[in-house]
C-alpha cells in the first residue's frame, strides 16, 4: 500500500515484521509489550525511582529496528502519554515520544503500570501502520482541532458509570447523536478521516487498558507499589463506542456513494 511506505522510515518496521491479519498484528503488539515487561520489572521492583534515560534505553532495547523512543518530561498534568511528532514543513511524522512525569530526570516506579500502558500504544503504532497513516491524515487536514477535543478528548475518552441496561441504551444513543452533531459541518473526507481515527484511538485504548490490567492482576499482590491506578475499564465502554463509530462510518460511506 503506497500510502504506508511514504511514512517516515523512522516510524515503521519493515513490512516483513508487521504483515499479517489484524489479529496477528494485535498478537505481535501484545507480545512486544510482554517482552518489555519482562526486562522492565526486574529494574523497578526494588527501587522507588528510575532515571528517565534508563527507561528510554530499556524501551529502545526492545523496539525493533529502526524504531526509537525519545522520553521527555511531561508538561501536561497526566502521568504518561505517547505520541508522534509531526513536522508541518515535511507534512509527516518523524519520531515517537513518551512524555513522563519526572522530577530531576527521575521517574517514580509507582508509574510502572502507566508506562506499560503507554508502551502498548507504541507497539500498536508500530504494528498497525494504518493507525499512523490515519493520524498523519488528521494532521494534514488540520483535524486535531476544537471539534476533535470536544468529541474525542472531552467526550468519547471519558468514563461513565451506568447502573442498568436502560440507562446504558440512553447513554449510547446520546453518544451517537453527539458525535454525529459535532461532525455535521464536515465534508465527507473530513468526517471519514476523523471517524476512522477515533476508531483506531479507541481500539488502542482498549488494548492498552487490557494489557495494563493483566499486568496489574499478575503483580498487585506481590508488588502493589508498581500500580499507578486501577482503572474501571468497563466504564469507558470502549467496545460499545467502537461499534457506534463503525456504524456512523458505514452510514457516512453509504451516503457518500449515493451522492454520485
Ligand atoms: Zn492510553
Amino acid at each position: 500500500m503506497a500510502f504506508i511506505t511514504k511514512l517516515s522510515s523512522a516510524m515503521i518496521v519493515p513490512y516483513k515484521l508487521s504483515r499479517g491479519s489484524v489479529l496477528e498484528r494485535q498478537t505481535k503488539a501484545q507480545n512486544l509489550t510482554e517482552e518489555f515487561i519482562q526486562i522492565f520489572l526486574p529494574k523497578v521492583i526494588d527501587k522507588k525511582k528510575l532515571k528517565a534515560s534508563t527507561i528510554e534505553h530499556l524501551i529502545n532495547t526492545i523496539l525493533p529496528e529502526p524504531i526509537k523512543i525519545y522520553i521527555k518530561k511531561n508538561k501536561l498534568d497526566d502521568i504518561a502519554n505517547v505520541g508522534t511528532v509531526y513536522s508541518f514543513i515535511f507534512k509527516d511524522m518523524y519520531k515517537y515520544i513518551m512524555n513522563l512525569k519526572m522530577h530531576h530526570y527521575l521517574v517514580k516506579t509507582s508509574n510502572t503500570s502507566a508506562i506499560i500502558h503507554e508502551f502498548r500504544h507504541l507497539a500498536d503504532y508500530i504494528y498497525h501502520p494504518k493507525y499512523l497513516a490515519k493520524e498523519r491524515d488528521m494532521f494534514r487536514l488540520g483535524l486535531f482541532n476544537d471539534t476533535w477535543d470536544r468529541t474525542y478528548d472531552n467526550f468519547l475518552y471519558k468514563q461513565i458509570n451506568i447502573s442498568n441496561n436502560n440507562e446504558k441504551k440512553d447513554v449510547l444513543k446520546t453518544i451517537e447523536d453527539t458525535v454525529k452533531k459535532n461532525l455535521e459541518k464536515y465534508n465527507s473526507k473530513e468526517k471519514i478521516t476523523t471517524l476512522q481515527n477515533m476508531r483506531y484511538y479507541l481500539q488502542s485504548e482498549l488494548n492498552a487498558y487490557n494489557q495494563e490490567y493483566q499486568f496489574i492482576k499478575k503483580t498487585e499482590e506481590k508488588y502493589p507499589q508498581l500500580i499507578t491506578e486501577k482503572t474501571n475499564i468497563e466504564s469507558f465502554m470502549f467496545e460499545d463506542k467502537i461499534k457506534i463509530i463503525e456504524k456512523i462510518l458505514k452510514e457516512t460511506i453509504f451516503q457518500e456513494r449515493n451522492t454520485f
